[in-house]
């Protein structure tokens, strides 16, 4: 086993990871950052079909927090393009701009309660959240039992924590919209979403290094403290050494690279407990367009479809001339427990059918994927999060299974990224310095 040494070892190449061995770059530190797939962007990556450049995750990428800061730090091009309008419903076959009033004008259409239910976001902004107990539905059923109003909530839960009002607590809900971006500002990346990411480790790369088709296959623990990773590269395994360790695995797949027994028996079950939310991706391709909006679509009542993207309106270059390529999602009840997949895939298809006559003539379905277990769409539903801090020294975690409240998608894992980086600085800062 060839041995290395480290400053710092970044276990996984998606949003958290990417972002963290970026922060540490910029803090000065020459991160190894190790991948097990042979291409970056983990559950947000992009691959080719057909001639189309078609995502696996994420397409709207939120500017205005940490998400964008991190390339400026590393001085990473963010190659965004920003549709206009951004964000619309799709309701009875139309398209909805709800830009100019608002969406409490459309809820003002919708419900004589619309006023109430604005009112405790005001609240909201306040710090008058509910508690952590109640569900979506629940709080908005205490003003309106509009099933119009209900399909809307659901849908934007769906959208954007991929699961139901009935999983997601309001307190997570309430504080998305009202402290997070709640992506008032997003792009789409004209290369794919692979594009950003690969932007960001070759800023990694020119001080750090990047391997790619590496799984870490061990964590090596010692007095409770990290001590090396082993990694296998090619057919080498390398054991690099290092006291501190970045896992953008996911907590299962920390908790299997560490071993069970270096973690308190509590903080074990917690992340068996983990529940990850679900959901089903379908990407498509049209000659002639299905709506006309640039952006991302909202829809109303529905079986399980949530929300719908126009790629190739800001992006044309990710479809072959003379295609138009869309992105829908669908999630499946339950989003947080187990469900039949096949069934689930169905309905989504019947809602395309039903939201878009003559779908299945009009439409080159290019891939279906289910996103659920251990590759889903988020680690931890959002108001379940665990801790970044891991109770093992040394060893962090990154990534959407440890969020902060009520946050949702890569600015979330960016903001992971943020926090345990600085978290590091901080920790360094206090310890005392060896003698000269
Ligand atoms: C269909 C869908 C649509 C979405 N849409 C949006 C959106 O529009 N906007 C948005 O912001 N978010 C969106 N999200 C959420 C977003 O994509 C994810 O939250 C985010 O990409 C997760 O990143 P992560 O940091 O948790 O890392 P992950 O994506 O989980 O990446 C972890 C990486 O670690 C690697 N790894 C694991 N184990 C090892 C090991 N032992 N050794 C080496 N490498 C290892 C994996 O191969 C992987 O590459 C969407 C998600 C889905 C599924």
């Amino acid at each position: 086993m060839r041995e290395i040494h480290a400053d710092a070892v970044v276990i996984g190449a998606g949003a958290g990871g990417l972002c963290a061995a970026a922060r540490l770059v910029h803090q000065g530190f020459r991160p190894i950052l190790v991948e097990a797939h042979d291409k970056v962007g983990g559950r947000a990556t992009t691959n080719s079909i057909d001639g189309f450049i078609v995502n696996e995750g994420a397409i709207a990428l939120e500017v205005g927090g940490v998400f964008e800061e991190t390339f400026h730090l590393v001085g990473a091009p963010l190659d965004l393009r920003f549709p206009e309008p951004a964000s619309a419903f799709y309701l009875d076959h139309k398209v909805v701009d709800v830009g100019k009033g608002g969406w409490g004008l459309l809820l003002g259409q919708m419900t004589k309660q619309a006023a109430r239910i604005l009112d405790k976001f005001a609240e909201a902004r306040t710090g008058a959240l509910p508690d952590g107990r109640q569900s979506t539905a629940e709080w908005l059923s205490g003003f309106t039992k509009n099933e119009s109003v209900h399909a809307i909530f659901r849908n934007l839960c769906a959208a954007i924590f991929a699961c139901n009002a009935d999983e997601l607590p309001a307190r997570a809900f309430l504080t998305y919209f009202v402290s997070k971006g709640a992506f008032k500002r997003f792009g789409f990346s004209p290369n794919g979403t692979i594009g950003v990411w690969q932007s960001l480790a070759d800023a990694v790369a020119k001080k750090g290094e990047v391997w790619l088709s590496s799984p870490a296959q061990r964590i090596e623990i010692e007095n409770g403290a990290v001590s090396a990773v082993i990694v296998q590269r090619g057919d080498e395994t390398v054991r690099i050494a290092t006291d501190c360790v970045i896992s953008n695995a996911g907590p299962k797949g920390t908790v299997a690279l560490a071993g069970a027994d270096a973690f308190p028996a509590d903080y074990v079950q917690r992340v068996s407990d983990l529940r990850p939310a679900a959901n089903i991706v379908y990407n498509f391709a049209s000659r002639e367009p299905l709506f006309n909006a640039p952006g991302i679509v909202t829809f109303g009542k529905t079986r399980r479809l949530c929300n719908m993207a126009n790629m190739t309106a800001a992006c044309p270059e990710l479809a072959p001339p003379g295609w138009h390529l869309y992105v829908a999602y669908a999630v499946p009840k339950p989003a947080l427990g187990d469900f039949d997949s096949e069934a689930e895939v169905a309905e989504g298809l019947e809602d395309l059918r039903e939201q878009f006559p003559g779908f299945d003539a009009k439409t080159k379905m290019l891939s279906i994927r289910v996103m659920r277990d251990e590759w889903p769409a988020q680690r931890a539903c959002a108001g379940y999060d665990l801790p970044r801090d891991s109770t093992v020294r040394g060893l962090w975690q990154v990534g959407d299974a440890v969020k902060d409240y009520g946050n949702g998608g890569t600015q979330a894992c960016a903001e992971t990224a943020k926090l345990v980086v600085d978290a590091i600085v901080a920790e360094r800062a206090k310890a005392p310095q060896p003698a000269h």
